[in-house]
């Protein structure tokens, strides 16, 4: 097979994986007939900036404001390349011009109230915004009480989290790179569910990748939370153990407690490094608790998954990591991407006054560097369950590679083109 064949393949599996949900209204774009209503999107994330879009290609003649308090979209998958040193921040960053072209009125600035029964929002700014269907994805924010000294080692900037893709993604390459030879970087993993459960193992990949090359006699100590790997258990195992043995030193049941300066202290260990990266336990972003939609736990938002409406406020749809799951259900940027699509239909039809599609189904790929080119992956494909109101997985659907290869690597970047263009373009 020629690379021009190798390289359409690539594109056509990544793009096969980013196929719709489910479009139950299909109008053209930027019809000039009145609006059918108005909508505010909170966060222009996977979830928010894919719900615009899909609400302007699909309906046409809805109001939508998209409220982002960042100024460009920073994509945190692929960011564990960039702290790898395989990719810059650049490559990870795209801009909203895409959504202004496509009739977004894009607003910069932070949502910091809901006021769920005038159906309004107020900014920092102190303009107020009305709707007649808000849409939250706001991500996540970290429970940081759990764990003594967290918050005043984050607060100092000399410990990171880099779970939010931006300027903590280059802190953390840059401690790296400050880093001397022969040291050790140690990262935390808080207990499941949190954003992205491959992430982890992925970034503990590519910094060993990085010391491997450059750093010669370093060490990555990873200190998980849970009982063992939780995603792609097998593949990352055989990584760690044929490219980076002596380097990665797995810790399974290794729940964080304290942290002191750059040591973290377990129950019956301290581990001192000279870089530590801290992932938090994650929750619902503060804008969701304000709102009043995170009913689970009292970390996640519970959604009708038909419309993604909140199951507590009406009229206000949640998407992405702030909900909680169904069954299986990971949180990740592609789940986040398909959510936005199942609530851009639904939320076209409900302004309408039509039905909404009854048989969603939604999917999930997400890829794994494991060495600067070579990839797996894991996939799955859920469906609605009428009886029991919730998202299964198809039996038979999906499942994990056979092995780590540098073909996925392209597809994996492919991947994220599509992504990003399927969002923002
Ligand atoms: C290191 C890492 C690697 C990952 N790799 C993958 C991967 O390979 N594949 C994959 O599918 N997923 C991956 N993920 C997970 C993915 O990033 C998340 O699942 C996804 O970003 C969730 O989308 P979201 O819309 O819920 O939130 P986000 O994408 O985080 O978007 C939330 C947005 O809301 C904005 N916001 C929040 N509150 C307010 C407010 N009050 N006012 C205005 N704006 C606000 C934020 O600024 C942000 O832009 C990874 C995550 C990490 C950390």
């Amino acid at each position: 097979m020629n690379s021009f064949q190798n390289t359409r393949r690539a594109l056509l599996g990544a793009s096969a994986t980013l196929g719709a949900a489910s479009v139950a209204g299909c109008a053209s774009i930027g019809s000039a007939s009145p609006s059918i209503g108005r909508v505010v999107v909170v966060g222009g994330g996977y979830g928010g900036a894919t719900v615009a879009r899909y609400l302007k290609r699909w309906g046409g003649n809805v109001d939508v404001t998209l409220v982002e308090r960042e100024a460009a979209f920073v994509s945190c998958p692929i960011s564990n390349l960039v702290i790898g040193g395989h990719k810059q921040i650049a490559d990870v960053t795209r801009g909203y011009e895409g959504l202004s072209a496509l009739g977004v009125k894009r607003v910069r600035d932070e949502v910091v109230a809901v006021d769920a029964a005038a159906r309004k929002v107020r900014l920092r700014s102190g303009t107020e915004l009305a709707y007649d269907r808000l849409v939250l994805s706001p991500g996540v924010d970290f429970n940081l009480n759990s764990v003594g000294g967290l918050k005043a080692a984050l607060d100092t900037g000399r410990v990171l989290h880099s779970w939010k893709a931006g300027p903590q993604t280059v802190a953390l390459r840059k401690q790296l790179v400050d880093m001397r030879s022969g040291g050790v970087f140690a990262m935390t993993i808080p207990k499941a569910p949190y954003r992205c459960p491959p992430g982890p193992y992925e970034r503990a990949c590519m910094v060993a990748s990085y010391f491997k090359a450059h750093k010669p006699g370093s060490k990555v100590i990873v200190l998980d939370a849970n009982p063992e790997i939780i995603s792609k258990k097998g593949l990352f195992e055989k990584a760690f153990g044929e490219h980076y043995k002596g380097i990665i030193e797995y810790r399974p049941n290794a729940e964080l407690k304290e942290v002191s300066g750059t040591t973290a202290k377990l129950d019956f260990d301290d581990i001192r490094a000279d870089v530590l990266n801290v992932i938090p336990e994650q929750r619902a972003a503060d804008l969701a608790v304000q709102a009043g939609v995170v009913n689970v736990n009292q970390r996640w938002a519970a959604v009708n998954w038909l419309t993604m409406e909140s199951t507590t406020v009406p009229n206000v749809h949640v998407l992405g990591d702030a909900t909680f799951p169904a069954p299986l259900m990971p949180k990740s940027g592609h789940m986040a991407n398909q959510q936005a699509k199942v609530a851009a239909a639904a939320i076209i039809q409900l302004l309408k006054g039509e039905p909404v599609n009854s048989a969603p189904v939604v999917m999930n790929t997400c890829y794994s560097f494991v060495t600067a080119t070579d990839v797996v992956h894991v996939a799955s494909v859920h469906q609605y369950d009428a009886k029991d109101k919730t998202f299964k997985t198809v039996p038979g659907s999906g499942g994990v590679s056979a092995q780590a290869s540098a073909l996925e690597g392209r597809y994996a970047l492919a991947w994220a083109d599509n992504i990003w263009a399927d969002m923002l373009a």
